[in-house]
């Protein structure tokens, strides 16, 4: 795919930014999805950009650390334009990074609600052992759903929804349906386990079931875009869906054999899979809580 490199010189990767990940060397690379729209990477987490005659609206804002470098690629897009319009597909940081930005120029900020409350209270993750501090009111969300809805913009139709307790439990899909371009964001991972964020409400139940509903969402051409990287193919996905399956398959029986994190990872459960998908320790461990808490509607008896 045409790649047009906006900043410096080096090698255009789309590189895998992790949660607490401090800021990488900036570096980012633009590629054209369809007519007016472009996938920003290398901004923290990716960031959609749909350039329309009324504004611009965006799918995800990138790291507070890379936001100015984002929001001024998203100026040299669109001619200077305002940004009318900004998506969160959930509440980390490397989607919401420029919400204190666009939020204070008046921007409309829709998310799922459950995003707007991690984001209006410090989140503690515990996995990364690591608190985030609430953002200030104005970077919060100004329009929240709980399901589904639609944005008529720009002549095209931006259907969006909830994709239940998957990567955290405010994913939301955001689906450009005229261009078939289908923004994932975390939920979908290509060569790498996806991350659960158990401490926000992700398992690994939500992330199958998610893959899912992407793909009866989308359709052969349909462009996926992860929540890092390049664009995903539906094959991409379907490969994601098949091993989380697996994977909610194989844990649960660990689980009734009274297993701990630890135990589970040195069962290596998925060891047929690490070719793929690589090193499963830290995607075991996060599945595990999910699992636990689950334990009951999974048929599992915990003594
Ligand atoms: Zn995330």
């Amino acid at each position: 795919m045409f790649l047009t490199q906006l900043l410096p010189a080096a090698a255009a990767t789309c590189s895998y930014a992790a949660l607490a990940a401090p800021a990488a060397a900036p570096q980012l690379t633009l590629t054209p999805l369809a007519d007016r729209l472009t996938l920003i990477c290398g901004g923290g987490g990716n960031v959609v950009v749909f350039n329309a005659p009324e504004g611009v609206l965006l799918v995800d804002g990138g790291s507070p650390e890379q936001s100015a470098r984002v929001l001024s690629a998203v100026r040299a897009l669109s001619g200077q334009k305002g940004v009318h319009t900004l998506f969160n597909t959930h509440w980390h940081w490397d989607q919401t990074g420029s919400n204190k930005t666009l939020g204070a120029a008046g921007t409309q900020i829709i998310a799922h609600e459950n995003t707007r409350l991690w984001l209006s209270t410090d989140a503690d993750v515990k996995w990364q052992k690591r608190v985030y501090p609430r953002l200030p009111p104005q970077a919060r969300p100004t329009k929240t759903i709980y399901t589904t809805d639609t944005l008529a913009f720009g002549g095209e139709q931006i259907d969006y929804g909830y994709l239940p307790q998957a990567h955290t439990d405010g994913d939301l899909f955001v689906y450009f349906r005229k261009a078939n371009v289908l923004v994932g964001s975390d939920v979908l991972s290509a060569g790498r386990y996806p991350i659960i964020d158990y401490s926000t409400g992700g398992w690994i139940g939500g992330l199958a079931e998610a893959t899912h509903q992407l793909l009866q969402l989308g359709n052969e051409q349909t462009q996926y875009i992860p929540g890092t990287g390049t664009v995903l193919s539906r094959t991409d996905v379907q490969a994601e869906r098949e091993m989380l399956v697996t994977v909610q398959q194989r844990l649960p029986k660990l689980l009734a054999q009274g297993m701990s994190a630890p135990d589970m990872v040195a069962a290596a459960p998925l060891r047929d899979q690490e070719a793929q998908w690589g090193d499963p320790t830290q995607f075991i461990t996060n599945a595990w809580p999910g699992l636990v808490a689950r334990a009951r509607e999974l048929g599992v008896s915990i003594v």
